[in-house]
């Protein structure tokens, strides 16, 4: 259903227009034109894809950046959304012909209710600082990426992103009760409200994780929760990865239901330890990462139940955190990991996939089977109450064939996961990275209602055109593996 969707008109002369209009409109310091500085622009987390952009537009307060997206639609340039750029997907890649609409400077947290347990934020508010913000109260904002310290909360609306603690708590859309978003046809709406449920349908659902392609969330109230009164956190060691997988099956199987429960394998321990010096034994093939909150009674009592599960399915070692310091070096370590894993090679892929945790154990032979065939180190280290992987594909970029190797062997490891029932994203969403492999997951007529929707919201197709949903021209030209031509290195030539 992608014919008909004619796409954006803009070209050169309507972004010189644009930066006329938003100089003189919101001031000369939201527009960037100068091409060294737009390549600072040019991927985000997924840096194997760039594409430097026409013009980046940085507005300072949410009525510049309104008035600045009504003018690019005006114009029909093609504008993506960016928050801090943390994305993995590549959704925040630009448009060469387009704009990137940094959100950056919008950190504003407009309003804090403790009593009704809500906070209204700019979207440029990074995710850690909301917490912090709110901390006196006694409350938080539940979902915690690990990128928590620098990706934005429109950021996480948009991704309808996950953290360790999602397990028990739900994803960033069962903590986000409103948005009010910029259509892409220029209208201010509000989406949801302040409160759990709204009559008529969920349009702030539809919203959460549609990945910048319904809009830009210009304000977002956020469903805050009550600090719980304990946690324990304990690590388990498994002589082997797959013990640990079932170990996770019977945990759950068992009615216990812990904050969070992480698992890592040895080549993921290995570089998390190097990088932290936490105190990970590396004498074991798996570790499973487990975190108890509630009462103190609660916990304690989970803690005994969680120590038998985990011994009755062969865990050999067990190491309690009795001190917070202990507990901070426990997640400091499983937090580090995507950073550590550069210690283990020069680039790696992140794959992002999800399986029923019955799968679990199966799924893991399946990815070192697939490592050794592509003679390749993949670590493992991911959230493994949900299901949800992240393999983290290693590789040299400077042996030839290496990428490409790779790049097969994480689309190969997101097959695995679809043949088993789940899903070829669970948090870090489609963007240009799958959005080839959408086929693979929906059906024709599940991409065609996609597109119909999409249209209804974005006629004009200027809303982070390219992401999300598959066309016949996206998937036959993605924009190639960026590759650095010698005379960059060099500093004679640059590209844009
Ligand atoms: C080290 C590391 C660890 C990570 N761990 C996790 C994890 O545990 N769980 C997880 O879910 N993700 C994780 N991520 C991925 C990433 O941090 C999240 O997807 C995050 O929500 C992106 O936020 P951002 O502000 O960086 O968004 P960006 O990367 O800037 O943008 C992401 C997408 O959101 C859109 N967007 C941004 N702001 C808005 C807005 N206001 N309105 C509409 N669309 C918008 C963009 O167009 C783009 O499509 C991790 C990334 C890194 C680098």
């Amino acid at each position: 259903m992608a014919e008909g969707y004619t796409g954006a008109v803009g070209g050169e002369q309507a972004l010189r227009t644009f930066a006329a209009f938003a100089r003189r409109a919101c001031g000369p310091e939201t527009v960037i034109d100068d091409l060294l500085e737009r390549q600072a622009y040019s991927c985000d987390g997924l840096t194997a894809h760039r594409a430097v952009p026409g013009l980046v537009f940085v507005p300072r307060t949410s009525d510049e950046l309104i008035t600045g997206v009504r003018e690019l639609i005006r114009l029909g340039v093609p504008f993506v959304a960016r928050g801090a750029g943390t994305g993995l997907s590549g959704g925040a890649l630009p448009e060469t012909d387009g704009v990137v609409v940094v959100l950056a400077r919008l950190t504003r947290i407009l309003e804090v209710d403790p009593i009704s347990q809500l906070a209204i934020v700019e979207p440029g508010v990074v995710n850690a600082t909301l917490s912090a913000a709110v901390r006196d109260h006694g409350l938080y904002f539940v979902p915690d990426p690990s990128s928590q310290v620098a990706c934005t909360i429109g950021g996480n609306v948009a991704e309808n992103s996950g953290g360790a603690h999602c397990f028990k708590y739900g994803f960033t859309t069962n903590h986000i009760l409103g948005v009010e978003v910029l259509t892409p046809t220029g209208d201010l709406v509000m989406l949801g409200g302040e409160s759990m449920d709204v009559p008529g349908p969920d349009l702030r659902g539809v919203f959460i994780g549609s990945e910048g392609t319904l809009g830009i969330a210009v304000r977002i109230v956020c469903r805050l929760m009550t600090l719980p009164l304990a946690h324990r956190t304990m690590v388990a060691y498994f002589a082997d990865v797959v013990a640990a997988g079932d170990a996770v099956t019977h945990l759950i199987r068992a009615g216990i239901v812990p904050a969070a429960i992480e698992m890592m394998d040895r080549g993921a321990m290995a570089a998390c330890e190097a990088a932290t010096g936490a105190g990970l034994s590396l004498a074991w093939e798996a570790a499973l990462l487990v975190e108890l909150d509630g009462t103190t009674e609660e916990v304690q009592a989970g803690l005994d139940q969680v120590r038998a599960c985990v011994s009755a399915a062969g865990a050999g070692e067990v190491w309690v955190a009795s001190t917070e310091a202990e507990r901070d070096r426990m997640w400091r370590a499983r937090k580090a990991a995507f950073a550590a894993a550069g210690r283990v090679a020069p680039a790696y892929i992140v794959q992002d996939g999800v399986i029923p945790r019955t799968a679990l154990a199966r799924v893991l032979e399946s990815i070192r089977s697939i490592g050794r065939e592509a003679g390749l180190t993949i670590l493992n280290v991911f959230h493994a109450g949900d299901g949800n992987l992240h393999p983290l594909v290693t590789y040299d970029p400077n042996e030839p064939g290496a990428y490409e190797r790779a790049e097969r062997a994480a689309s190969d490891i997101v097959r695995v996961c679809l043949s088993e029932g789940g899903s070829l994203t669970g948090e870090h969403g489609v963007g240009i990275d799958k959005v080839c492999m959408m086929p693979e997951q929906f059906t024709s007529d599940d991409l065609a209602t996609f597109w119909r929707l999409r249209r209804a919201v974005d006629p004009a197709g200027l809303a982070n055109p390219g992401k999300l949903l598959p066309t016949p021209r996206l998937c036959g030209e993605r924009p190639g593996r960026y590759v650095t031509h010698p005379l960059e290195s060099l500093g004679v030539a640059s590209r844009w």
